[in-house]
């Protein structure tokens, strides 16, 4: 397969938490006196949002979007035993968008299908569709400006709330109740995001992987990042978007003044122009 970079579209934008948000850091870091469901924070102690949560939500999202969440067209991530624990879309489909954009990974992969009727069946690798992943997405840094005065007035700690949730047994009322810290509302967040143009055997991409990409943006807008999203957390928006082509033959030149392609201050304003 040849493979040339005819370019690099970059999506720079604000992400704005519209509800609370919860990015869990895991729960290996539990310190004593500390909350034990803390959101996932820098070397500075400020909330971000890492690019692999947001790429994997994204991903997620457009799976099913595209019509790619079947038993066939599914690869076992994780296995427990002879049961497939978790399951992700992975095909060699050359034109696959889902693929194409977020990436496919090396080595063996078995289907669902496969593994339901043979939880030994050794898989196959998909190296003949894998060229290198049109999609890079950077963490989001906190905007600190964006948490006002006012708002950190009403906060628990110094960039975040810490809401106390009951789950309550409904035979004896027993209340468990458990701390869980989000982001404010009205948080922001400055994001950064490329997708690659290539042209793969002669055919160029043009603005489909952008497009596509634009897609998930959307998708994510009417879902929600992070966890505890049935309980009314996680709805972002992005804002103040800017969409600036770089065309391979612009890396070789001193200096570069490129205009954007698209600007806007939110998705459903934003128009692409053909380049
Ligand atoms: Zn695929």
């Amino acid at each position: 397969m040849d493979v040339i970079l005819k370019g690099k579209y970059i999506i720079k934008c604000k992400i704005k938490a519209v509800t609370g948000l919860h990015i869990g850091e895991g729960n290996n870091s539990i310190e004593i006196g500390g909350i034990d469901n803390a959101v996932v924070k820098d070397a500075e102690g400020k909330p971000y949002i890492p690019g692999s949560s947001l790429k994997g939500k994204m991903r997620s999202l457009m799976e099913f979007a595209e019509g790619k969440v079947k038993d066939d067209l599914m690869v076992v991530a994780v296995k427990k035993g002879d049961k497939p624990e978790i399951c992700i879309h992975m095909c060699d489909d050359k034109e696959c968008p889902v693929c194409g954009l977020f990436g496919r990974n090396h080595g063996k992969h078995v289907t669902k299908k496969e593994f339901l009727k043979d939880p030994k069946a050794e898989g196959r690798d998909f190296s003949d569709a894998v060229i290198p992943t049109r999609l890079i997405v950077r963490d989001a840094k906190l905007i600190e400006s964006s948490i006002t005065d006012e708002m950190k007035e009403n906060l628990d700690l110094e960039w975040t709330e810490v809401k106390f949730e009951n789950n309550i047994d409904r035979i004896t009322s027993k209340a468990n109740p458990r701390q869980s810290e989000r982001v404010p509302a009205g948080a922001e967040f400055s994001a950064e995001f490329v997708v690659n143009r290539y042209e793969v055997d002669g055919s160029d991409d043009g603005q489909l992987y952008l497009s596509k990409f634009i897609k998930a943006m959307k998708l994510l807008e009417d879902d929600y990042l992070g966890g505890q999203g049935s309980r009314g957390n996680g709805k972002v928006k992005f804002v103040d978007i800017e969409i600036v082509y770089k065309d391979s033959s612009d890396y070789e030149k001193d200096s570069n003044d490129l205009k954007p392609i698209a600007t806007a201050p939110s998705l459903d304003q934003l128009k692409l122009a053909t380049k």
